[in-house]
């Protein structure tokens, strides 16, 4: 009887070392997921040493979102910045459709 019992609790031993060891590489597999996100960003992992701060730097996508809030400034007025810009590019097309005519329209001698 204490042998069976030792069995048991051997496979159900072997089961839950499995189990951790699946949980394991999962969380790895998804941590270096994440680090490749990172890299892929334009971040990297800090290798200063007098940082020593255990995180990664760089990035800047929120610096480079805040400049174009800088530049587009009050013509944001609560509008997402792809909307004002999208708004600039059709003005622009329409301006340089504008020129185009008054081009034409002076080389017709008008
Ligand atoms: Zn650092």
């Amino acid at each position: 009887m204490a042998r069976q019992y030792d069995t048991e609790s051997r496979r159900e031993l072997r089961e839950r070392i499995a189990e951790l060891e699946a949980e394991r590489d999962d969380a790895r597999n998804e941590s270096n997921e994440r680090a490749d996100f990172m890299r892929r960003e334009g971040y990297r992992r800090c290798d200063i040493a007098a940082c020593n701060c255990n995180s990664w730097h760089g990035g800047r996508a929120g610096d480079r979102l805040r400049e174009i809030y800088e530049v587009l400034g009050e013509r944001v007025n609560g509008q997402l910045p792809i909307t004002v810009i999208e708004g600039l590019i059709e003005t622009e097309d329409r301006l340089l459709a504008w020129e185009r005519t008054c081009k034409e329209g002076e080389s017709d001698g008008n």
